[in-house]
């Protein structure tokens, strides 16, 4: 646009504005953190659109978290100052729902199907491990739930598996087994997993050409935000979704093609393809995520246009040169250059506590500093490397009456009486699901015995009903004593009522989205579903089951009472937002919420999340704790091919999320388990260049607590010397404040100060190998 300032092109350096306007088939945007990549990603989109290159309708853009996609969809609106509708914003999973849910009937699924959460999964896997007596051999639902997770997102089945496993070893016989019931009870129910989602939407594209030609067609640029923790399944779908319509194919295309959609040769030529990512913040590999996806980008896309982003706009340069320090302890990487305009700012403050509720109370009386200077609670942040650390900083941050919320801690949704208010949900959407039914016979408790639930489950399965239907004819099954026929036959006329309630007699899937250029015919659906808040109402109300709650009298169950109108609130507030999209569509949204969405997105508190949940925030002041080896460096990952180096990634992930304030914090003790561990600073501390970081209490400074601490403590002076300036040596503070740990410690470990021997020994190994 000539003339007079652009908005979606000015203030970007060269680099960014070349990423935004680049027109090629591929492009690929490597840089570091703080760069402004997930921002060019919304400019070029915004772009795309106001130049009229495309439709909104014709744009994928993929995001990490829901809370992403919400941002960017915002961001992008108030660059076009309109609503972009149409667009396709979401994570990989969310869009392979909305493709599932459209083409479910193609491979003998039923739109309603339901979406197993890891609970489920695991409450599916138990009843297969336990028919199958698969535990004398070792396996859980844990162990064989994420074996089969990790196959799946190599989009492996059961049959490729056991094809390659070694015959002669029983277990893997045994898991094949496993592996096979599970994919069978899956289907039977009409349920996916999670790993599903993404894995069957690839299966679907490549069994069904003319399905996937339909997703070519439409989606004509298709960006990808946080590329390099894209898994294989994930990566192939790109693939999929990117390959160019060939000439045969074109002549079945529904509607039929149009000169100006095909290239010289009649092919609908492939969707261009944005990618953005930075390979030192990958870090889920345990999830399967493979770098190699960014690095052999070129090779798999050729022709690809490859743009470096340098200056980070993010953070000070201390911040930034400390990140850079570390993640400099990396060898298998490529050189980076980042750098900022922002000036050096503040350096990063270290405190190291006697123990973990010391560390917290620092982290408290920083946190009202800050707040007091003038910083919103909101802009703060305090990132751990496990959930468990969560406990004392809570304790900590109630007790100074900061407001505050856990991201990604117990979600709302994982909590019991929530998933006993959602079954009846899912069932009612999908009466052949078996976890959703079991556990509302439960919920609340009504006489409906295992042997009565297995009697229902056996003629449910030999009649070829749903649950629902088999419940309405539980007089056929003689084994049911007369009493409890009434009870599960009035059950099974709720859920049916309800199900009637909730199809409105019309469609229930979401209504499909627009063909490009083709007008959208609203159809006359006169019938639409029931408002999810009603038959929620209508469950809670005939199951009684926030009655019942009340009526116990205990506080905690009336904060269960609470969550459920809490739930009834969700699903209303549902119903506003998106009138008549019904009950799947609602199922649909709940069980998309990651981890680092919440309900509501409060101003105002304190955010606590781990690192893997900090991935692309960013807030002006953070707080990284627990930064001690075995903690972070985590135990599991020093004995992992790799591990540390992901591990440091993850604290490249941390650091860089700071604007202006960052605090490193440790302690000297941890409490695990009830015992307490002298706890070591992270050799990641080491790696921060000593200038950098000004120690209110630093590691040296609370030794003497015997033998093994200074040891251990030597050896991290001994190898580099940051603190060595500072130790005070010997003074030994830490022995009477270690052991008054905080109030409520979880039983076993009050007053307990022991030290354990082994955890020390471990760090040692670990510092060895590090050396
Ligand atoms: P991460 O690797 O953490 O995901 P990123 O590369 O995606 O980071 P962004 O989140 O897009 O980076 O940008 C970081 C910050 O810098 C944001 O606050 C963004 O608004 C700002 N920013 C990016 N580019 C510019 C620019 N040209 N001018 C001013 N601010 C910018
Ligand atoms: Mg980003």
């Amino acid at each position: 646009a000539a003339g007079g300032p652009d908005p979606l092109l000015d203030g970007l350096n060269p680099a960014q504005e070349r990423a935004v306007l680049s027109r090629g088939p591929a492009l690929l945007i490597v840089a570091g953190a703080g760069s402004g990549k997930t921002r060019v990603l919304t400019h070029r989109i915004a772009h795309l659109i106001r130049e009229r290159e495309a439709w909104p309708s014709q744009i994928l853009a993929i995001t990490f978290t829901n809370k992403a996609a919400a941002e960017m969809r915002e961001r992008i609106d108030g660059l076009l100052g309109e609503g972009a509708q149409g667009m396709w914003i979401s994570t990989f999973h969310s869009a392979c729902v909305r493709i599932l849910r459209r083409e479910a009937e193609r491979f003998g699924y039923v739109s309603g199907f339901t979406i197993y959460d890891s609970a489920d999964s695991r409450a599916l896997l138990k009843r297969i491990i336990k028919e199958l007596d698969a535990d004398t051999y070792g396996f859980t639902p844990a162990n064989s739930g994420s074996k089969i997770s990790k196959l799946k997102n190599e989009l492996s089945d059961a049959s490729d598996y056991a094809a390659t496993m070694n015959e002669n070893d029983p277990r893997d016989r045994l898991f094949v087994e496993i592996f096979r019931m599970y994919e069978q009870e899956l289907r039977r129910a009409n349920a996916f997993d999670f790993d599903d989602l993404i894995g069957q939407t690839v299966h679907l594209f490549r069994a069904h050409p003319d399905v996937a030609a339909v997703y070519q067609r439409r989606f004509r640029h298709i960006l990808v935000d946080e590329y390099q923790d894209t898994n294989h399944a994930q990566y192939s779908l790109i693939r999929e979704l990117t390959r160019p319509i060939e000439p045969e194919q074109v002549e079945g295309l529904v509607p039929p093609a149009r000169a100006r959609e095909l290239d010289a040769s009649g092919r609908v030529p492939a969707a261009s393809l944005t990618v953005v990512g930075d390979s030192d913040q990958s870090i889920y590999a345990f999830r399967g995520a493979d770098i190699r996806n960014i690095v052999e980008f070129e090779r798999d896309f050729p022709g690809a246009e490859v743009v470096k982003l340098e200056q980070n706009y993010r953070s000070t340069q201390n911040i930034l040169s400390a990140a850079n320090a570390v993640i400099g302890n990396n060898f298998d990487r490529q050189e980076k250059n980042l750098w900022t305009a922002e000036g050096d700012g503040p350096k990063i403050t270290g405190f190291t506590g006697y123990s973990q509720h010391d560390e917290a109370r620092f982290v408290a009386e920083e946190i009202e500093d800050l707040h007091r200077g003038g910083l919103a609670y909101s802009d703060i942040a305090v990132f751990y490397r496990t959930n468990s650390q969560t406990r004392a900083l809570e304790e900590l941050l109630i007790r100074s009456a900061i407001p505050y919320r856990v991201l990604g801690g117990t979600k709302f949704y994982e909590r019991a009486e929530v998933k006993d208010a959602m079954s009846y949900l899912t069932s009612i959407a999908n009466p052949y699901d078996p976890i959703s039914w079991s556990r509302l016979l439960g919920a609340p408790k009504r006489g409906i015995g295992p042997m009565a639930e297995a009697h229902l489950a056996n003629f449910q399965e030999a009649q070829g009903l749903s649950f629902h239907e088999a419940m309405l004819r539980v007089d056929e099954i003689p084994q049911i004593g007369p009493k409890l026929r009434g009870t599960v036959r009035a059950l099974g006329e709720l859920l049916t009522r309800a199900a009637k309630m909730a199809a409105g007699g019309g469609p229930t899937d979401v209504a499909p989205e627009p063909i490009p250029d083709s007008e959208q015919a609203e159809g006359d659906q006169e019938k639409r579903p029931a408002p999810v808040a009603d038959l929620l109402k209508l469950v809670l109300d005939e199951s009684e089951m926030i009655e019942k709650l009340r009526a116990r009298r205990d506080p905690q169950d009336d904060a269960r009472a609470e969550n459920l109108e809490e739930l009834l609130a969700v699903a209303r507030e549902f119903d506003v937002k998106q009138p008549g999209a019904g009950l799947v569509a609602f199922l649909t949204e709940v069980s998309l919420v990651a981890a680092a969405d919440d309900l509501d997105d409060q101003s105002g508190t304190v955010s606590l999340m781990t690192m893997h949940t900090a991935k692309g925030l960013e807030f002006k002041a953070v707080f990284i704790t627990g930064v001690e080896e075995g903690l972070l460096p985590h135990q599991m990952s020093v004995d992992e091919v790799g591990g540390v180096n992901e591990e440091r990634r993850l604290m490249y992930v941390g650091i860089t999320r700071a604007r202006e304030r960052l605090f490193i914090t440790l302690a000297s003790t941890r409490a695990t388990f009830g015992d307490v561990a002298v706890a070591m600073p992270s050799r990641f501390l080491q790696e921060i260049p000593e200038g950098l970081i000004d120690w209110r209490q630093s590691p040296g400074e609370v030794t003497g607590r015997g033998g093994t601490e200074s040891r251990a403590l030597n050896a991290v002076r001994g190898s580099g010397g940051s603190y060595s300036g500072r130790a005070r040596g010997g003074a030994s503070r830490g022995t009477d404040s270690s052991v008054s740990f905080a109030p409520g410690g979880g039983g076993g470990g009050r007053g307990s100060a022991a030290v354990s021997e082994p955890a020390s020994g471990n760090m040692q190994s670990a510092l060895d190998k590090w050396r």
